[in-house]
């Protein structure tokens, strides 16, 4: 308690120990998940000796970049010990990341030169070394995390045309990446995507759930339609491998209108939709989205989400927050007290409305237009994550489709586990 209450007085950002002293009631390894995230890692050339290709997944077909600005075979991510994942990225060393390293031959996290806590590299899913009809490796067309499988049916987004791109987003250098270095197709043809699917659901027990995300694209008839149609057709071809209407599955796209997302459930199984607001407020929003504010609006996206859960159904919409970006200047929060607060009274607004809100923790990307600021303190992510599995047992939203086992990437929804509504 003592040096708790020191770094109180010194007002100084607090350290792990201290957030995990402060904050009982979040568990230390959703702690520690957030600290990962924010700080990065680095894996010592022990670390890396003990990656084997057969039986561990190495990083995949990821349509945002490493922050170390690379692309080589090194850990997809990493496990804790309670069976939760951390999604993190390598990261220089001059940023102060964690360290993988191994202690006792197992590889651990190391912070100040001593290893705090054990972890494993993600298992290599069965399929990845096989080749698809068209004689593609299986792993450039769909990826996986520990239970889940991920479709990314396209690697650019037409925000990007007249620079309309979000300050944090790198899709535009990651897709010429892994087209030259990894071979990655720019975009996948669904029927490719259904054999690679039902290859996958050989190995047993593993997945829980199927994953589609990409870039917006504003082409056809009414702005998004083109992205729509597309989505619906892999959907649909995936869905042909099932023998019921509907199956566990999340996509991330852009908010679409009323009649785009109603075609989105009716004529597909999918169950849940998100559209990641990014950063809530308005002047925030415009700021860090002017593709988002040029097409759709704040309010709009708002509303759109809210008419998304008369469609797809309560605890089943959501939008995402790249937290931390609030804080950057120019134009951000003063101070880390009115973020929270701010933040999350705007995230109550939609929880009212049947709405949840999750987080990522902002990784500041090299070559994006803010990827030379740092992100919150570590303190900050902790409240967000409180303050955010509290909205949804105050609203009773369950968050089941987007929660550690699914998904992995959200420390708020981490407590879930805990407390689920
Ligand atoms: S919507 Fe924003 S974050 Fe998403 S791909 Fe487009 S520019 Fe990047």
């Amino acid at each position: 308690m003592a040096n708790l209450n020191l770094a109180i007085k010194e007002n100084r950002p607090l350290s792990r120990a201290e957030v995990t002293e402060k904050y009982p009631d979040i568990p230390p390894l959703v702690i520690l998940k957030a600290d990962v995230q924010r700080r990065g890692v680095h894996y010592s050339e022990a670390a890396l000796g003990a990656l084997d290709l057969e039986l561990h997944a190495t990083t995949g077909t990821h349509i945002f970049g490493a922050r170390d600005g690379k692309i080589a075979a090194r850990p997809e991510s990493l496990l804790l010990r309670d069976g939760s994942s951390i999604i993190t990225t390598p990261t220089p060393l001059e940023l102060d990341p964690y360290l993988v390293d191994l202690h006792e031959g197992r590889p651990f996290l190391f912070e100040d030169g001593e290893p705090v806590e054990e972890v494993d590299y993600w298992p290599r899913p069965d399929f990845y070394d096989k080749t698809s009809s068209s004689g593609t490796l299986m792993q450039n067309v769909v990826s996986a995390r520990p239970q889940r499988l991920n479709i990314f049916p396209y690697r650019y987004c037409t925000f990007w045309n007249n620079g309309n791109g979000c300050s944090f987003c790198d899709i535009v250098t990651q897709m010429k990446k892994g087209k030259e270095e990894l071979g990655i197709p720019a975009r996948l043809d669904p029927l490719e995507v259904k054999e690679v699917v039902w290859e996958a659901l050989l190995e047993p027990g593993r997945y829980a759930a199927l994953f589609l995300t990409a870039g917006s694209n504003v082409a056809g008839k009414r702005a998004f339609d083109e992205e729509v149609d597309y989505y619906i057709e892999i959907l649909q071809r995936v869905g042909e491998l099932f023998s019921v209407p509907k199956i566990p599955s999340q996509l991330i796209g852009t908010a679409f209108d009323d009649g785009q997302l109603e075609r989105l459930y009716r004529e597909t199984p999918l169950t849940s939709y998100t559209a990641d607001i990014e950063v809530l407020g308005e002047e925030l929003f415009n700021r860090h989205c002017p593709g988002k504010a040029e097409w759709i609006g704040y309010k709009e996206w708002k509303r759109r989400l809210v008419r998304a859960v008369d469609i797809f159904g309560p605890g089943r919409v959501n939008t995402g927050l790249v937290a931390g970006v609030e804080l950057t200047s120019p134009g951000g929060y003063k101070n880390e007290d009115e973020a929270l607060a701010r933040t999350l009274e705007e995230a109550e607004d939609l929880a009212s409305q049947g709405v949840s809100t999750v987080y990522i923790v902002w990784s500041p990307r090299p070559g994006t237009a803010i990827g030379d600021q740092k992100n919150a303190s570590l303190e900050y992510y902790a409240r967000l994550a409180a303050g955010l599995h509290g909205l949804r047992g105050k609203y009773r939203l369950p968050i089941g489709f987007d929660d550690y086992r699914r998904c992995g990437n959200h420390p708020d929804s981490d407590l879930s586990r805990l407390h689920n509504f």
